[in-house]
């Protein structure tokens, strides 16, 4: 079994490959340890973040059953934000909206439709130097 093989397999690994997609990621020595953040090892299969959002977008279109292709991608959006509400709910809506690639106040509605906390303030960008 060749190294790459070996380091697939243990959370001491330094080097993941996305069983479904093939992304490959590597930490750097000294710079932390575990498998990237969102990255999943389920029963020897390891998932990238990307690919978990993915399917959850599809688990939710399969559950609801759209009759439209429009509502079919609200459904999608929904279930991806919901999944992100799941892994960090701390997290502010633009840095959910901009992960999810949609808007601020689908975020909210969303949070808010499945009973979440509401988001932390945002910070607030420091005030220009005078020069
Ligand atoms: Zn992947």
């Amino acid at each position: 079994m060749s190294q790459t093989q070996e380091a697939t397999r243990t959370d001491d690994a330094t080097t993941w490959t996305c069983a479904n997609c093939g992304v490959r990621a590597t930490r750097m020595p000294g710079f932390g340890t575990g498998r990237p953040s969102g990255w999943t090892n389920e029963k020897g299969e390891i998932s990238c973040l990307l690919c978990r959002r993915a399917a959850a977008g599809e688990r939710g279109v399969e559950a609801a059953e759209p009759t439209s292709g429009e509502k079919m991608v609200r459904i999608r959006t929904a279930s991806v934000i919901e999944f992100e509400l799941n892994r960090d709910a701390d997290r502010s809506n633009s840095v959910i909206a901009n992960v999810c690639h949609t808007s601020v106040p689908t975020v909210i509605k969303v949070r808010n439709g499945l009973g979440f906390a509401a988001a932390p303030a945002p910070k607030k960008a420091r005030a220009r130097s005078k020069s």
